[in-house]
């Protein structure tokens, strides 16, 4: 049995890019809060897509709104003992580990998430045809898989070395790395791993390679819909097959019955 403490990653409208609200992720910041609340978590992170990625990126502009928006929900839900976290979720968009946020955005944000995703504009043509373009190539050709893991693998750990990352969102999945140079270097430097409800990583194959690695693990919903928030059973599972620790999950209360 277990008590889910807190989901770290969530989207709302915000999350659209150019286009209209809500045609990425449906619920607004309230509506997220208000399926949080109902099932008694004491934590529930905002976290849009970060502004690089043009189709579902948060529009930089819309920062200060959201910003107010989670001031005045907390003044009403953190004495009912929920706490709303401002995230993002950046974008990897360099091989020297640039993620699509700036200093200043980094300094008004609560937490830090971070994943690898296609559609984020990267800052070079050599970065482009790297991260983007050698994972394709790499899915349709087994000599080049391999590399291509590397690659990522490399900027992953360079990411980590340029900020300061609280958690890396479904490591793995969208581009292979090889997760337990991950996993060794998130723990070195504090950064969690996500136990993804949404997407296949963490894996129970990943799971399995990480086991003897002691990094903090997450288990979050990754909701697009107000109906999703809290939704953690899918990572749960993975978590249960592998046989890691369930306590090595921070937010959750595990209890053996
Ligand atoms: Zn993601
Ligand atoms: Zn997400």
């Amino acid at each position: 049995m277990y008590k889910l403490l807190g989901d770290y990653h969530t989207h709302t409208i915000y999350s659209s890019g150019f286009k209209k609200k809500g045609t990425h992720a449906t619920g607004t910041i309230e509506d997220n809060v208000e399926a949080a609340f109902r099932l008694g978590l004491d934590t529930v992170v905002i976290s849009e897509h970060g502004p690089g990625h043009y189709l579902y990126g948060l529009r930089e502009e819309n920062l200060p709104w959201i910003k107010d928006e989670i001031k005045r929900l907390n003044e009403i839900y953190q004495p009912k003992g929920l706490k709303i976290l401002l995230g993002i979720e950046a974008n990897i968009i360099g091989l020297d580990g640039t993620l699509d946020v700036s200093e200043d955005f980094v300094e008004q944000l609560d937490i830090l998430l971070m994943g690898y995703h296609y559609g984020a504009t990267p800052i070079g043509l050599r970065d482009a045809y790297r991260l983007y373009w050698t994972t394709q190539i790499s899915k349709l050709f087994d000599s080049k898989a391999e590399h291509a893991i590397d690659i990522m693998t490399e900027v992953y750990l360079k990411s980590m070395d340029k900020y300061k990352i609280d958690i890396i969102t479904h490591p793995g999945s969208k581009a292979k790395v090889h997760i337990d140079e991950v996993a060794k270097k998130a723990f070195k430097v504090g950064t969690a791993l996500e136990i993804s409800s949404k997407h296949d990583e963490l894996s129970v194959e990943s799971l399995l390679k990480i086991k003897d690695i002691p990094v903090e693990l997450y288990v979050n919903s990754d909701a697009h819909q107000p109906s999703r928030v809290g939704d953690v059973q899918k990572g749960i599972d993975k978590a249960i097959s592998s046989g890691i620790e369930m306590n090595r999950i921070v937010n959750i209360k595990w209890e053996v019955d």
